[in-house]
């Protein structure tokens, strides 16, 4: 069976930028839904004992397995959205990652304007993600419940642009949103991590 894990941090963490009232649902309701359906959807199947990651890998592009999929991808979108935000944390980063922001996207300034862009521009429901591929960092939107696991990508940073992320908090500001979490929430210590094991 899976699981929902934990929110790494209080509810009430990320205030001002995304309110404890937002992340109750967002987490509370809405990840936890992802989480049952996929439970519902994977029971007496070879899903059901599978690692999450393999369960969206073995279904994407499937047409008859686009629930098990969703639901799947849905899951591991949140848990690592989750990690990529902390109070605090935002901005400019350092290290190696900030020196592959300025070979491969032009700079943190660049870098900003091209994320923010694809987070607004995303039409409808999805996600904008900062990715390693190739060796190099890339930005890219996907719909709905789409990821880069199944594009042989490692995610290293995402935003859920989904209207459920920031509606109570900014209505349909959406760039308010987007940009305030770049600001003050994204967790390069994650991102890192992440751009290691890449
Ligand atoms: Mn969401």
């Amino acid at each position: 069976m899976f699981t929902l894990p934990p929110l790494p941090y209080a509810e009430n963490a990320l205030e001002p930028v995304i309110s404890a009232n937002t992340l109750s649902f967002h987490y509370g309701k809405h990840h936890k839904a992802y989480v049952d359906n996929l439970n519902k959807l994977a029971s007496g199947t070879q899903y059901e004992s599978m690692p999450l990651e393999q369960v969206i890998r073995d279904t994407a592009g499937k047409a008859d397995k686009v629930g098990v999929f969703n639901n799947a991808a849905q899951v591991w979108n949140h848990t690592f959205f989750w990690n990529c935000l902390r109070n605090g944390a935002g901005g400019k980063p350092t290290g190696r990652i900030a020196q592959m922001i300025d070979s491969d996207l032009g700079g943190y300034d660049n870098f900003k304007k091209e994320f923010a862009n694809a987070c607004v521009t995303q039409f409808g429901s999805g996600w904008g993600w900062l990715v390693a591929s190739g060796g190099k960092l890339a930005i890219m939107k996907t719909p709905n419940a789409e990821n880069p696991l199944s594009k042989g990508q490692t995610a290293l940073l995402t935003i859920d642009v989904w209207e459920h992320a920031y509606y109570l908090d900014y209505q349909n500001r959406r760039p308010d949103f987007v940009n305030a979490v770049i600001d003050k929430l994204l967790n390069w210590n994650f991102a890192a991590e992440n751009l290691s094991r890449a």
